[in-house]
């Protein structure tokens, strides 16, 4: 289980904006819970335990190589954020977000009006989850095209309990949802009462091991690739041969391993959908003797790739 952090790093780049993408990517994948878009800067925050020392190790490098291919970016500043400054840090910046063509989502202090059929309060904590980010976009479309009243879905990584609500609103009958970050759990709470879905969504502390021997019509995972890494094998568990998986939080690179990782699986790929770098999958269990997926080229059913463009992250 994680501990709360006492205090964040908040690291801040000057960037051009066509290599804000590349950088805000490659802070995700050392260990960022959050990054930012600012005019010409692009800001990144990591939890405690990460020092500057450290990350300007791991950053110097590839912003150098970045200034050799061209493009002008500025040497990392590093500052400590107390955790009591974090959500003021955020809610400067939250703004309502069209998540899909039917999803809005926004902070609980703006009103708006809109023509979505689905409005979703999220006050912006320590937790992910404000609709900013395209995985959690990729989650949402995802599911509004699959999710059927009545049915049960787990939220694994739940963030700020975004999916969770949005799964509330589209019908689901029984929704847990989990996360190993005490933080973004109260999060979560504070996110189901606004929303008057408190008494609809069974929250717990934990991974996969706070629903055993439960299963689930719909999972939904946007987790780190290495997180779905070490814990796909034990889906299996909680799935029944009609369920369906969505999962997101993988970058367009690692393409090849997750549809591997699925294969190995006897998981079919039944969409796949990508927005700016990032992929989000739509899977259920292969019946039948239709061919294991090996790698992208083999696929066993048809496989709609839709894009769209980016529209900011955090
Ligand atoms: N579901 C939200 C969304 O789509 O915006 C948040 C997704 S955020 C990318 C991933 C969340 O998963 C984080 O809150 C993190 O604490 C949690 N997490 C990471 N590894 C996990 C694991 N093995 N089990 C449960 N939660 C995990």
């Amino acid at each position: 289980m994680n501990t709360r952090p006492q205090h964040w790093i908040e690291v801040t780049i000057s960037c051009p904006e066509e290599a804000l993408e590349a950088v805000s990517n490659f802070l995700f994948e050392n260990g960022a819970s959050g990054t930012e878009e600012r005019p010409g800067v692009l800001a990144g925050f990591f939890p405690q335990p990460a020092d500057p020392e450290n990350l300007a190790a791991i950053l110097l490098p590839y912003l150098r190589i970045l200034n050799d291919l061209g493009f002008e970016v500025g040497e990392p500043e590093f500052r400590i954020v107390p955790r009591e400054d974090w959500g003021e840090s955020w809610r400067q910046h939250f703004k309502p977000i069209q998540a899909t063509p039917n999803i809005l989502i926004k902070p609980p202090w703006e009103t708006v009006e809109t023509e979505s059929t689905i409005v979703i309060d999220i006050m912006p904590r320590m937790a992910f989850g404000t609709g900013s980010h395209e995985t959690t976009r990729l989650c949402l479309s995802l599911m509004e095209g699959v999710l059927k009243p009545g049915q049960s879905v787990l939220d694994l990584g739940s963030g700020s309990g975004i999916l969770a609500v949005a799964a509330v609103r589209l019908g689901a009958e029984r929704v847990t949802a989990v996360d190993i970050d005490p933080d973004a759990i109260d999060n979560l709470y504070e996110n189901a009462d606004l929303n008057g879905v408190e008494d609809r969504i069974d929250i717990r502390l934990g991974s996969l091991e706070a629903v055993a021997g439960e299963r689930f019509d719909l999972i939904l995972a946007n987790l780190h690739r290495k997180a779905l890494e070490q814990i796909f094998l034990l889906f299996p568990d909680h799935i029944h041969p009609e369920s369906r998986l969505i999962l997101s939080g993988i970058l367009d690179t690692e393409e090849r391993l997750i549809e591997e990782m699925l294969g190995r699986a006897d998981m079919l790929v039944l969409a796949k959908r990508r927005l700016g770098e990032w992929l989000g999958y739509l899977t259920g269990i292969r019946k039948g003797p239709t061919p294991r997926i090996r790698d992208s080229a083999t696929r066993a059913v048809p496989m709609p790739v839709e894009s769209a463009t980016t529209a900011g992250r955090g």
